[in-house]
């Protein structure tokens, strides 16, 4: 564990290096000393040496030499043995072992010693039984060597020195070794505390945290190195920033548009899709990765997708998604080096166009050809007249009538159209206003009661008396009612009766005519309401001469004041026809 931690390693090599150092020093100093203070007490030993062996020289046969050199002896520490030139104790201080009186000395230097030569000795010889350190001077008269001066000084004294000062050495080396210790963790700590801060911002940064900085705690490499972290991450922070901000905002243009947009990879999952996507494809976004085999029932659109995986192309298609139209755009996802790594697809919602189109064609053809059967009859008609080919005076009105018949028929198909344009393309201009609803029923069918009259039908009107007021432009409700009453007195039989009621709940009041006619087949019921339409094609127009308009102008001025209109067959009788208009707030 410590020789993994930046601490461990600083603080082991400090107390390694430390280590080695105080031993060589330990090891280097006590020998040092050792032989310093060996040479310092040989150097003295010869001084005293000498000393003593010119002293002898100058006087050799001092009676008080014994007591005196006792003393010398101990003022020197040394003991000294004095020989003469044959080398044979003449005077010693300590007499013990094989040192008396008259011995020969066994001194392994004493030859070279009697020949005139200063020696110096460490260890023992015979006849002494410790260590010393021994130096040997010759006592020399006019030149000639006459005896020989022996200092012994135990080491004892010295080495006692040399080991206080290897104690010394030690425990100092102890002490450098406690210190090196403390001071080598404490520096390594500070090494590695900025080291320590910048990974816990590393680690921050990774997790998206940007708002830790490194404390810069020092102008060396590890600061220079925190900044560059500070800075690493205040530009990381502003990239990611910036990143997101394009993220967020192609999410809105994604979620705002309203084409759908699918992206796929090469693998054919889907990676990416807009809420368009999601609701027309029924995508679940909770469900990461998902092949749009899976999701997407639409082998037009699939294959669409694989064709420009392969071919690498844009492809442009219409497809059919349940009962909407797309126009389907294809664009494959190209990496720098032309690689496909997926496709876009933006779905954009045709139906309308698709079916306001259809609508047109239709239009068109339908005007066309309701304005072609009078016009041709009108041209048949008046050729006949100017060729003279009436015979008599009363054909010649019967063909006039059918003339006029037939311009008057021009005339409520050109109309109708007009109304019917104007209000699909809402240039109706509708002044909707408080108006009682009774009125207008009552007014209608005043106006229309001759018509049924003329015809041997009925017109029954049955209302209730609170029939609250309703909003709405007069003039068109009008319209409304004369048409539905047009057709049920087109449609009902001779004798027959045709109902006109009212009603009113929540907030609407609700007006129907009811018809005793044969009524409308159910599979037809609904497309009463289209331009055009009629059900008996033949028969309505010999017989009744409809434009199949009506009902489409009753159902565009209906919903033009939010009201609902319905059509149903009533058992027994005829077709019944409802519509509803807003009640008028108090
Ligand atoms: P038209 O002017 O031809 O009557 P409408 O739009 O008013 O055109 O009606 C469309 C078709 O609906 C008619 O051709 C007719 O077949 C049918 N229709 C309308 N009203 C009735 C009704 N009261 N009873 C039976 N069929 C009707």
């Amino acid at each position: 564990m410590i020789k993994r931690s930046l601490v461990g390693k600083v603080w082991l090599t400090v107390l390694i290096l430390v280590i080695f150092v105080m031993f060589f020093m330990g090891v280097f100093l006590s020998q040092f000393f050792e032989d310093f203070y060996f040479s310092l007490k040989f150097e003295e030993l010869v001084k005293n040496g000498i000393k003593i062996s010119e002293l002898i020289a100058d006087a050799p046969e001092r009676p008080e030499w014994q007591e005196e050199m006792v003393m010398i002896a101990r003022f020197i520490d040394a003991r000294i043995v004095i020989t003469d030139r044959q080398g044979l104790i003449r005077q010693c201080t300590i007499q013990d072992r094989g040192m008396h009186l008259g011995n020969k000395i066994q001194h392994p230097d004493a030859e070279k010693i009697l020949k005139g030569e200063i020696t110096s000795h460490r260890g023992t010889y015979p006849g002494l039984d410790m260590t010393v350190l021994s130096v040997g001077v010759p006592i020399k008269t006019d030149g000639e060597v006459v005896g020989a001066v022996f200092l012994n000084s135990p080491v004892e004294s010295v080495t006692q020195t040399v080991r206080t000062v290897q104690k010394f050495i030690f425990y100092s080396a102890l002490g450098t070794l406690f210190l090196a210790t403390v001071l080598g963790f404490i520096l390594s700590k500070r090494l590695t505390r900025p080291i320590l801060n910048m990974n816990t911002v590393a680690m921050a940064m990774a997790k998206g945290d940007f708002e830790q900085k490194v404390k810069i705690e020092s102008d060396d490499e590890i600061g220079l190195l925190g900044s560059t972290l500070n800075f690493l991450s205040s530009e990381l922070q502003k990239n990611i920033d910036a990143l997101s901000a394009e993220k967020d905002q192609l999410e809105n243009i994604l979620t705002s548009m309203t084409e759908a947009v699918v992206t796929i990879d090469i693998e054919g999952n889907i990676v990416l899709f807009n809420p368009m996507a999601r609701d027309l494809f029924k995508i679940n976004p909770l469900i990461e990765q998902v092949n749009i085999r899976e999701y997407i029932n639409n082998p037009g659109l699939i294959d669409s997708f694989y064709t420009v995986l392969e071919k690498k192309v844009h492809l442009k298609k219409e497809i059919s998604v349940g009962d909407r139209i797309f126009s389907a755009e294809l664009t494959p996802l190209q990496q720098n080096k032309g690689e496909v790594r997926g496709i876009v697809a933006v779905l954009h919602d045709i139906t309308k166009e698709k079916r306001l189109e259809l609508l047109r064609r239709e239009f068109v053809a339908n005007v066309s050809h309701e304005l072609r059967s009078p016009l041709s009859l009108l041209q048949g008609y008046v050729e006949a007249l100017a060729d003279g080919l009436a015979e008599s005076e009363e054909e010649r009105q019967r063909y006039m009538d059918i003339l006029l018949d037939e311009t008057l028929r021009l005339r409520r198909l050109v109309n109708d159209l007009l109304d019917l344009t104007q209000l699909e393309t809402g240039n109706m201009n509708m002044r909707i206003e408080k108006i009682s609803a009774e009125e207008l029923i009552q007014r209608v069918t005043t106006l229309m009661e001759p018509l049924f009259e003329e015809q041997n039908k009925k017109l029954s009107v049955a209302l209730p008396d609170d029939l609250p007021l309703v909003m709405g432009d007069e003039d068109k409700l009008q319209q409304v009612l004369v048409n539905l009453l047009d057709n049920a007195v087109k449609y009902t039989p001779v004798g027959g009766v045709v109902e006109v009621g009212a009603g009113y709940y929540d907030d609407q009041v609700v007006i129907s005519v009811t018809d005793s006619g044969s009524g409308i087949p159910e599979d037809e019921l609904e497309h009463v309401w289209e331009r055009f339409y009629k059900v008996d094609k033949a028969r309505s127009r010999e017989t009744v001469g409809g434009t199949g308009l009506g009902l489409a102008i009753v159902k565009n001025i209906i919903l033009a004041h939010g009201g609902e209109v319905k059509v149903a067959n009533e058992p027994g009788k005829g077709a019944k026809f409802t519509f509803t208009v807003k009640i008028a707030e108090e």
